[in-house]
């Protein structure tokens, strides 16, 4: 329940246009209900008429058909507008939603995010939620509005057949549905499984085809999969068949309500306490009343899923992160880590001990070391994505922990190693940032990363469409696209995580070489994660760091004398 109110809560934008389309719904279903009941009343005094030869109006029932017929259509028209735009309106407002919670998240549960194919999952989770609107709550809200009101419409003539009119609707919305589910639920969810089971052994057997035919197991590997065919076959049949009992149950219960409708009505005639000529407009009334609840099975089925899907959302927004509330504003300045310790959550181990080290404003900074020594760990403080302890991590002598999120990640600029190249095209990517970059901007900057070359060869230039992930350009030229995005943004502070990764050696030394030139302009400061001795010498202070610790740090030609990890790096190269 408390997950259907935070949903409603989410929607609260889109109030009006979800409520104006459950009114459109709701009239168009009225309209149609009463325009059966009106012709079943007009058929039958015209009828009786030409029998007695008694002279009626027929223009005003001619005409109130005529008018429902018309809201009839035009309803059910407006209606489909209304509430599908209401649906896609609520589905970009989810969407926004959750991904503005998840951004924070991300670097808490970077490893959990990655591992667990969350963001698939989670898309397919909103997805499921655009049902919660459409086929649960304007269903849901129309047949509780519409019953009570047919019931009391058929009341009015007898109060007898409005209440067995309402325990069939009740039976059909709810109680079928329900039954329905009981008896299959084991089968559907087998069903999943044995699905699952097929298209995975399809999609093995497809891919091991050669090993397969060598391993001469192909003829056991068929009857395999036939045999898991088979037993899908078989649960198919079977929910089939619920399917069907359902099926026959409504048909039933629908035609046995018209002829229990005769059945009360016909006495009531007789008694003289209902005039002749509403009775085949009630049992005409019978038969549609049944749209009124229509929607409700596939609202029974989808409901379970949907709030399942909803839970799990609300499950990763939850999950606790650190929030920063600080406000002061960046200025450029010394970096100073003082002393500092950092572990993650739920780690006793520290990753990072005793870190003292001073970057100054246009500083060429590299951190060295092997996998795992807290390298990654020391950019992200930076970045601010963690709280420090107090004091130990200060910019311009500020407190990282006071400073303004947004301003700091302006200051300081990340090329991660895991940047996501968009599915765009590469002036989007470029404009994304900076969005008012212009075209002469955008040459510059790719001529300073190397990019020209390529884009000169592309038909349509910077509006070459890159694909999935970045899927139209290789490895070496998705690194230069996101050093270009960097060099974009134009923060104080340049951090870059093996920004030559993927590249030869004279095309990184080429890059180097215009980001050095580039930097010697604006004098931004320069924090370089990197493994390449070509930048190296090149480089006003290197730090060495091994498991969190800093161990040594200095100038290239020193350190080649004092560090016997830089000699072998260097060496080994
Ligand atoms: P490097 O970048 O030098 O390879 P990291 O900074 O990624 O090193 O890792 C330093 C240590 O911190 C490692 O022991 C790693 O397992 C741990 N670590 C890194 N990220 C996380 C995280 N999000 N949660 C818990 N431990 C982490």
């Amino acid at each position: 329940m408390n997950n259907v109110i935070r949903l409603l809560k989410l929607m609260k934008p889109q109030l009006g246009m979800m409520a104006l389309g459950a009114l459109l719904s709701l009239v168009a279903l009225l309209a149609n209900i009463s325009l059966l009941a009106v012709s079943g009343w007009f058929l039958t005094i015209m009828a009786m008429a030409g029998l007695t030869g008694a002279s009626i109006n027929y223009f005003t029932p001619g005409a109130v058909v005529r008018f429902l017929a018309i809201v009839r259509t035009a309803g059910r028209y407006a209606e489909r507008l209304v509430t599908h735009e209401a649906t896609f309106r609520i589905l970009a407002q989810l969407r926004y939603y959750f991904y503005q919670q998840l951004m924070p998240l991300m670097p808490y549960y970077q490893v959990q995010f990655q591992s667990a194919d969350l963001l698939t999952r989670m898309q397919q989770d909103i997805d499921n939620i655009d049902n919660f609107y459409l086929r649960i709550l304007l269903p849901a809200t129309v047949a509780g509005v519409s019953v009570p009101l047919v019931c009391a419409a058929v009341a009015y003539f007898s109060t007898t057949l409005a209440m067995v009119l309402a325990l069939v609707l009740v039976a059909l919305g709810v109680g079928l549905p329900y039954l329905t589910y009981r008896l299959s639920a084991a089968q559907a969810k087998q069903k999943l499984q044995v699905n699952n089971q097929l298209q995975l052994g399809l999609v093995d057997g497809i891919f091991a085809l050669r090993e397969l035919i060598m391993y001469q197991v192909a003829t056991r590997y068929h009857a395999h999969l036939l045999d898991v065919s088979q037993r899908l076959l078989a649960i198919e049949l079977q929910l089939q068949r619920y399917r069907s009992l359902a099926n026959s149950a409504h048909f039933l219960l629908v035609n046995g309500l018209v002829i229990i409708s005769f059945v009360i009505l016909i006495p009531l005639v007789e008694q003289g306490q209902l005039a002749s000529e509403y009775i085949a407009s009630l049992a005409l009334l019978m038969l549609v009343s049944v749209e009124t609840v229509m929607a409700l099975p596939l609202a029974c089925q989808l409901l379970p899923n949907t709030l399942a899907s909803a839970a799990r959302l609300f499950d990763i927004v939850d999950m606790p992160h650190p929030k920063f509330t600080g406000n002061e504003k960046v200025t450029r300045g010394d970096i100073v880590f003082n002393q500092l310790d950092f572990s993650y959550p739920e780690q006793s181990a520290l990753a990072l001990k005793g870190i003292t080290l001073t970057i100054k404003p246009g500083q060429k900074v590299a951190i060295i070391g092997p996998s795992g020594a807290g390298k990654s760990t020391l950019i992200n403080l930076l970045m601010g994505f963690w709280p420090t302890p107090a004091g130990k991590l200060t910019v311009a002598g500020k407190d990282l922990n006071v400073l303004d999120r947004e301003q700091l990640r302006q200051h300081m600029t990340l090329m991660s190693q895991t940047g996501h190249i968009f599915n765009a095209t590469i002036a989007d990517n470029l404009r994304l940032a900076k969005p008012d970059v212009t075209l002469e901007q955008m040459r510059q900057v790719c001529e300073q990363v190397g990019l020209t070359d390529f884009i000169d060869t592309l038909e349509h230039g910077v509006d070459t469409w890159l694909g999935e992930t970045g899927s139209g350009i290789s490895g070496g030229q998705r690194q230069r696209l996101q050093l270009a995005q960097v060099l974009l943004r134009n923060g104080q502070v340049l951090i870059l995580d093996e920004p030559s990764k993927g590249l030869d050696n004279l095309s990184e030394r080429q890059l180097m070489a215009n980001l050095f030139g580039h930097l010697a302009s604006t004098q931004q400061t320069l924090i370089m994660v990197t493994h390449k001795p070509a930048m190296l010498a090149a480089m006003d202070k290197i730090v060495v760091m091994e498991q969190g610790e800093v161990v040594a740090m200095g100038e290239h030609l020193s350190l080649l004398q004092t560090c016997p990890y830089y000699r072998d790096l260097i060496d080994y190269f």
